[in-house]
């Protein structure tokens, strides 16, 4: 069964309660907007998806299709059933937050990944300790020989969809990434919405 379209507006989060069994995907509208995802267990939220775990689980930093993404108790939480991408999609950078932005030379307050964590969280009064490595959906970071990466641009194109399955309870958070000084979501540096639904 397919549910509604839902939609991720520009700058914002959401967080999503997902059954074993179920699955969400979720749609880069218009082709060039990251979306850093959470994953955490419904049953404790000290249980949650990590990158650095996934990492050791995939020798590698690059998830492909059918590809189980490994909590910080080295177990599957999420099954990467479904990428019409390219496949490219982050796994080695953190959230943004305010002090990345005023590291950037924002002087004001800045939307930002880990506060929509938070907040997204909180609209279904649940709290995280601490903000994960996110998986960054579509972020391009590219990684050279010498171990050095650059910022580029998503490789998708608008209505690429990644499918994630949910391999027990789970609470899934995404937040469409406000980088706007940089950019990692398109030359134009202009967040914009994603959309997602729900599939049984
Ligand atoms: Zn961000």
């Amino acid at each position: 069964m397919v549910t509604d379209l839902h939609v991720v507006p520009a700058r914002c989060g959401r967080a999503v309660r997902l059954a074993k069994g179920q699955a969400i995907q979720i749609i880069n509208t218009h082709g060039q907007q990251v979306v850093d995802t959470w994953c955490f267990n419904a049953d404790d939220m000290s249980e949650f998806m990590s990158m650095e775990h996934l990492h050791a689980t995939l020798q590698g930093i690059f998830p492909a299709k059918g590809d189980g993404l490994t909590t910080n108790r080295r177990r599957p939480i999420l099954i990467l059933e479904e990428d019409s991408s390219p496949g490219r999609h982050d796994t080695v950078i953190a959230a943004c937050d305010v002090h990345r932005y005023a590291a950037l030379g924002c002087t004001q307050y800045h939307d930002n990944c880990t506060d929509n964590l938070k907040t997204a969280l909180g609209q279904i009064n649940l709290r995280a300790a601490a903000c994960p490595a996110p998986l960054n959906l579509w972020m391009n970071i590219p990684v050279g020989p010498d171990g050095k990466i650059t910022w580029g641009e998503p490789l998708c194109k608008p209505g690429d969809h990644v499918t994630l399955r949910a391999v027990f309870d789970c609470i899934v958070v995404m937040s469409t990434c406000p980088q706007d000084m940089i950019p990692i979501n398109g030359a134009a540096c202009t967040p914009t919405e994603v959309h997602y639904r729900l599939l049984t």
